[in-house]
C-alpha cells in the first residue's frame, strides 16, 4: 500500500471526484477525513464503504468558504489522528452562465468555494505540515482554467486562480519538504456534467482523441499518485486529465 499510515483531509468527499479521490486514498492504506457541505448521508456512506473495506475514516461537515469551518477540520483532524499529511482541496461549483447574465453573487459563490476555500483550507492545514515539516497538497483545478469556457468567467476564472495559488504554494513550501500540485480534469462523468446537454456532451466527445468522457477512477488515480512517495521530486505541476481534449 502506498500510503499506509498517512492521514488525509479530502474536502467536498461525500460525492463525484471527492468521493472517488477518498476511496482510493483509503484503498492504498490512508486514513481519510471526509469533508462534506450538504451531502451527510452520502459522506457517511463512504465512511462505511472505507470501513467496511478494512480503512479508517470519518465524516466533518463543513463550507470550504468558512475560515471558521476549515480551522474546525484541521483542529477535529489533529484530536482524532495527531497529524496531518494530505490535503485534497476538491470542493468545487459551478454557476455558468453567460457575462451579461452572470451576477455578483454567482461570480461570489463560485470564487468564494474553489478559491477561498481552497486557500482557507490550505491555512487551516499549513501550520501542522510546516511543524511536520513534511506534507502534500493536491488542488483539483479544472482544464477550463487553461483554456477557458464561454458561459464560465467566474469558473475559468477560480481554476486559473488554483494554478497561481498551487505554483506559488509550491515555492513558499517546498523548503519544508511539502509539495503542492494540482490535477486539471477535462469532463468527468458526475453530478456536475450531468446536466450538460446531450447535443453539447456528443460535441465535446467528437474533440476528446481517447473517445470518452473521463470517469471519477481517472482523477483519483493521479491524486493517489501524487501524494505518493512516486511523486516525490513532483512539484508545482499541474497535471490535465482529459484524454487529450486540451493538448
Ligand atoms: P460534484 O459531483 O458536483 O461534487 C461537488 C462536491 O463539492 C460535492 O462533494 C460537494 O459537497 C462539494 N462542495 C461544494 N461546495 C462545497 C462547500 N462550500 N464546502 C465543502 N464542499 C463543497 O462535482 P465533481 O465533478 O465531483 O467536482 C469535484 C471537483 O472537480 C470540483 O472542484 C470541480 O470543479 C472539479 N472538476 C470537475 C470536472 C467534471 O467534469 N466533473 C472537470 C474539471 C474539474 P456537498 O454535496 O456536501 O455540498
Amino acid at each position: 500500500m502506498k500510503l499506509a499510515g498517512k492521514i488525509a483531509i479530502v474536502t467536498g468527499a461525500g460525492r463525484g471526484i471527492g468521493r472517488g479521490v477518498a476511496l482510493a486514498l483509503a484503498a492504498e492504506g490512508a486514513s481519510v477525513v471526509v469533508n462534506y457541505s450538504r451531502s451527510a448521508e452520502a459522506a457517511e456512506a463512504v465512511v462505511n464503504q472505507i470501513t467496511n473495506m478494512g480503512g479508517t475514516a470519518f465524516a466533518v461537515q463543513g463550507d470550504v468558504a468558512s475560515a471558521d469551518d476549515m480551522n474546525a477540520l484541521a483542529k477535529i483532524t489533529l484530536e482524532k489522528y495527531g497529524k496531518i499529511d494530505i490535503l485534497v482541496n476538491n470542493a468545487g461549483i459551478t454557476r455558468d452562465k453567460l457575462m451579461l447574465r452572470m451576477t455578483e453573487e454567482d461570480w461570489d459563490a463560485v470564487l468564494d468555494t474553489n478559491l477561498k476555500g481552497t486557500f482557507l483550507a490550505v491555512k487551516a492545514v499549513c501550520p501542522f505540515l510546516l511543524k511536520q515539516r513534511s506534507g502534500v497538497i493536491v488542488n483539483v483545478g479544472s482544464v477550463i482554467g487553461k483554456v477557458g469556457g464561454a458561459g464560465q468567467v467566474n469558473y475559468a476564472a477560480s481554476k486559473s486562480g488554483l494554478v497561481g495559488l498551487t505554483k506559488s504554494l509550491a515555492k513558499e513550501l517546498g523548503g519544508r519538504n511539502i509539495r503542492v500540485n494540482a490535477v486539471a480534469p477535462g469532463f468527468i462523468e458526475s453530478d456536475m456534467t450531468d446536466g450538460l446537454k446531450e447535443e453539447h456532451k456528443e460535441a465535446i466527445l467528437k474533440q476528446i482523441p481517447l473517445g470518452r468522457l473521463g470517469v471519477v477512477e481517472d482523477v483519483a488515480n493521479v491524486v493517489v499518485f501524487l501524494c505518493s512517495d512516486a511523486a516525490a521530486y513532483i512539484q508545482g505541476e499541474v497535471i490535465s486529465i482529459d484524454g487529450g481534449l486540451f493538448m
